[in-house]
């Protein structure tokens, strides 16, 4: 019996996916795993969205759980050999996949879930898109376990001490349902998905000027970092490709749907050259002007 066990541990252990997660140092709280500018797939396994832990002390929290179990279960490994501390809370900024599945581990080490109020039981689908795409090794063990905190307007944690602030966007922006998580203490501010900067957006579950309003309030304020969901970039230029792009998409199909040209026109015509050679333009643009021409039609009538 004894050794039966051992062997199925060897076995999930010798296909277990190795995600070789690097975390990268921000500051002297902060560490980031980064994801791949890539869609989710059967090589990446989701690696392709941010996650982040902050030392608060005598404790982590730790921003979007990643991908999958053993994503998380990877990442904390690594935190580990960095310093051994226990985790307080893990908080999702959103109800996008790449984000959140990670909370299935953290969940078993007993870690409290805090997100934005965009979740719900609804929130859990038969199948996710993960699961689709990814290899079943790499998302062995995952589960849709959902936060059971959710932030209204603006809730505060305190770890040892320092004030974090739990802010939800209350409009809509990347999602129905942005979390921003704000650490006055560190002058850090994660964004979740309000910011891109390796790849275009995806506009398909947002509003244009809800994005680039809030993202116009993000950089009003006295932060050093600001974090977000997909890129590197994490001083306070992070905002910029992604608050530019929506910004002139919006200006642009405006001009031409006042002028009432039609939606093929539209596509036709917003080519937005500057961005040509940006992840995901081809696989994307078209479809964002297409978007952004239903949604200013909507809201023009
Ligand atoms: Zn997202």
């Amino acid at each position: 019996m004894k050794l039966l066990l051992i062997l199925t541990l060897l076995i999930n252990y010798l296909t277990a996916f190795d995600y070789e997660l690097e975390p990268k140092k921000i500051s002297a709280t902060t560490h980031c795993f980064f994801g791949y500018s890539e869609v989710m797939d059967e090589h990446n396994n989701g690696n392709m969205s941010n996650s982040c832990f902050v030392n608060m002390g005598t404790n982590y929290i730790v921003i979007d759980s990643g991908p999958t179990y053993s994503y998380a279960f990877q990442a904390y490994e690594k935190m580990k050999m960095i310093k051994n501390l226990p985790i307080s809370y893990v908080i999702n900024t959103h109800v996008h996949d790449d984000h959140w599945l990670g909370n299935s581990y953290y969940s078993e080490l007993g870690v409290q879930i805090v997100g934005s109020n965009g979740f719900s039981s609804e929130t859990r689908v038969a199948i996710t898109r993960m699961q689709q795409r990814i290899s079943p090794e790499a998302f062995l063990k995952t589960t849709q376990v959902i936060p059971l905190i959710l932030v209204e307007n603006e809730k505060l944690l305190d770890v040892n001490g320092t004030t974090i602030h739990l802010i939800n966007v209350n409009k809509k922006a990347h999602t129905s349902a942005d979390l921003l998580v704000y650490i006055p203490k560190d002058k850090t501010i994660f964004v979740g998905d309000l910011v891109f900067n390796d790849r275009l957006p995806s506009i398909r579950d947002g509003d244009l000027k809800g994005w680039t309003d809030t993202l116009e309030v993000i950089k009003s304020m006295d932060v050093t970092f600001i974090i977000g969901g997909h890129g590197k970039i994490v001083d306070r230029t992070s905002v910029d490709m992604t608050y530019n792009y929506i910004k002139t998409l919006q200006e642009e199909v405006s001009t031409l749907l006042e002028d009432g040209e039609d939606i093929s026109d539209v596509v036709n015509t917003v080519v937005m050259e500057k961005y040509k050679d940006t992840n995901f333009y081809d696989s994307m643009h078209r479809q964002n002007v297409e978007i952004a021409y239903r949604m200013l039609e909507w809201g023009n009538e």
